[in-house]
């Protein structure tokens, strides 16, 4: 199965992030294509723009999304919400580690076999 981006994903900026995901050698399942899409589907109705989102994952080397702070400065947004949404169980998929925030796996050394 393919993921295909939505309609209003910006094709560069989405193009540009999974190919700076595969480069970090974690590569986007499609599983991963569909959580990333429902957080910038999410943001988007919150008034973010996902062009925008997506390219600050890429000048940042994230590995997911997250929107600006509110400050001018655009850092991970720590997990507030417990028990809901799909970033609940912050496992990764690749090593099994666990985390207490997505930031901490998205940021951590994987040593994960692929
Ligand atoms: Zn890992």
């Amino acid at each position: 199965m393919k993921f295909t981006p939505p309609e209003w994903m910006p094709r560069l900026e989405w193009e540009a992030f999974v190919l700076m995901r595969k480069k970090m050698r974690h590569p986007l399942t499609d599983r991963a294509c569909e959580l990333i899409t429902r957080k910038l589907a999410n943001y988007r109705t919150q008034g973010y723009a996902p062009g925008e989102l997506l390219d600050s994952a890429v000048e940042h080397g994230w590995l997911s999304v997250y929107v600006p702070n509110g400050n001018g400065r655009t850092t991970p947004v720590k997990a507030t919400s417990v028990g809901k949404g799909p970033e609940i169980g912050f496992g990764c998929h690749a090593c099994k580690q666990r985390f207490n925030t997505p930031g901490q796996r998205d940021g951590h050394e994987c040593r994960g076999k692929r």
